[in-house]
């Protein structure tokens, strides 16, 4: 008699409670409705249920008219969904500041490449036979004009959900080649350059024409450019994936799991990928000393590589005693911070001279 129950279209709806003493008591309802809603019902012969993600706004609080409490209803509900949905969230101003955030990062991601504010830092990958430096990683920043240095887990995501993964992906590799050749031609060294690639490059049509090109402009020596990607991106769409991959090393290009270990791990496939390398994610090195399940994976990792002919890299390598045990179990390349943290074009030229030097 009371409250509003209205469809504002699909699946979405509208409830709206009045004369509500207690705010402890919105969640009350709530509770129920996921409840009642989550109850098994038959269609035909299907058993179904569902799980609904709701908002909750309140007057005067959240806003006092109805354009803004429906606004921070549906913000509030947004984040529930970002919890698993199935649950109910309470709008907060954390979630207006979240949401404005990234609507930042998004309309600067857009002028960011034209601008020219990205930039490269390289990692060394260390060889553990002899300390040699096996290659580099390029790992990509951004020079946020306000906000300073960007790392990626600011904005790649964002970037990934936008679209604009594909250009700026584009521009990290045109700029990882640029760099290697300028080092070769003015310094003589030839290393293994890699480069990470998002989830939808490796869907890209035009990626293998695209690294063709780059390739050859640049005079990239056949394995002297790596691309690494996700264990996710290659399960998505498996069959295409691998395609892609065996055009990929058709073009003299290197492949690696990144972050193994991280996603569905899968050892059956890695037999069909047509992969070079595999690096251990960094949560399972961290570890090491301590977790003795860790321990073992990275050890049966490792060997199992080897046997599938596969090279190994440890990530995150930060202590002295990781990479003893890392050395010990023949993991043949280690990256992390104990031999250098990813550095701008110029300072990682210096390590490598050192290098070569010692
Ligand atoms: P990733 O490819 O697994 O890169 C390794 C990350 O571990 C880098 O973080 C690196 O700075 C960090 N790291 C290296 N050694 C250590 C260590 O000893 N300890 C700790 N705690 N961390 C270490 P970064 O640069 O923040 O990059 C994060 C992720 O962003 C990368 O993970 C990669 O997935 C993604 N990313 C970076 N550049 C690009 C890019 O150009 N394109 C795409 N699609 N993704 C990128
Ligand atoms: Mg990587
Ligand atoms: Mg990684």
């Amino acid at each position: 008699d009371s409250d509003i129950v209205a469809r504002l279209g699909g699946d979405e709806f509208v409830i709206v409670l009045t004369g509500v003493e207690e705010i402890r008591l919105v969640a009350n309802i709530a509770k129920q409705i996921i409840y009642s809603l989550g109850l098994t019902y038959k269609i035909d012969d299907h058993e179904l249920h569902s799980t609904p993600s709701i908002g909750i706004s309140t007057f005067p609080r959240d806003g006092i008219n109805a354009d803004d409490l429906m606004k921070n209803a549906d913000t509030a509900m947004y984040h529930a969904k970002d919890e698993g949905r199935n649950n109910y969230q309470f709008y907060t101003d954390e979630f207006n500041k979240i949401a404005h955030e990234r609507m930042t990062i998004e309309y600067d991601l857009r002028v960011a490449l034209e601008k020219n504010q990205f930039e490269l830092y390289y990692q060394p990958k260390i060889d553990t036979l002899d300390g040699s430096i096996s290659g580099l990683e390029a790992l990509l920043r951004w020079n946020h004009p306000k906000q300073g240095l960007l790392m990626p887990d600011k904005f790649i995501s964002i970037a990934e959900e936008t679209g604009l993964i594909e250009p700026i992906g584009d521009w990290v590799l045109n700029e990882a080649c640029r760099q290697s050749n300028l080092w070769h031609r003015q310094e003589g060294l030839s290393l293994k350059m890699s480069v990470n690639l998002s989830p939808k490059q490796l869907c890209d049509p035009k990626l293998v024409e695209r690294l063709h090109e780059i390739m050859k402009k640049y005079k990239i020596a056949e394995n002297k450019l790596e691309l690494e990607i996700t264990e996710n991106a290659v399960m998505t769409n498996t069959e295409q994936a691998i395609d892609q991959m065996t055009a990929i090393r058709e073009a003299g290009v290197y492949l690696a799991i990144d972050d193994f270990g991280t996603g569905y791990s899968s050892l059956s496939y890695l037999k069909s990928f047509p992969i070079q390398v595999l690096k251990i994610d960094r949560t399972f090195v961290r570890d090491i000393e301590e977790d003795e399940d860790d321990a073992a994976i990275c050890r049966a990792t490792i060997s199992l590589s080897h046997d599938l002919g596969l090279t190994v890299v440890a990530e995150g390598v930060e202590t002295k005693a990781q990479k003893d045990f890392l050395t010990s179990h023949k993991c043949d390349s280690l990256q992390g911070y104990l031999f250098s943290r990813p550095l701008p074009a110029s300072e990682v030229l210096q390590y490598i001279k050192k290098n070569l030097n010692s």
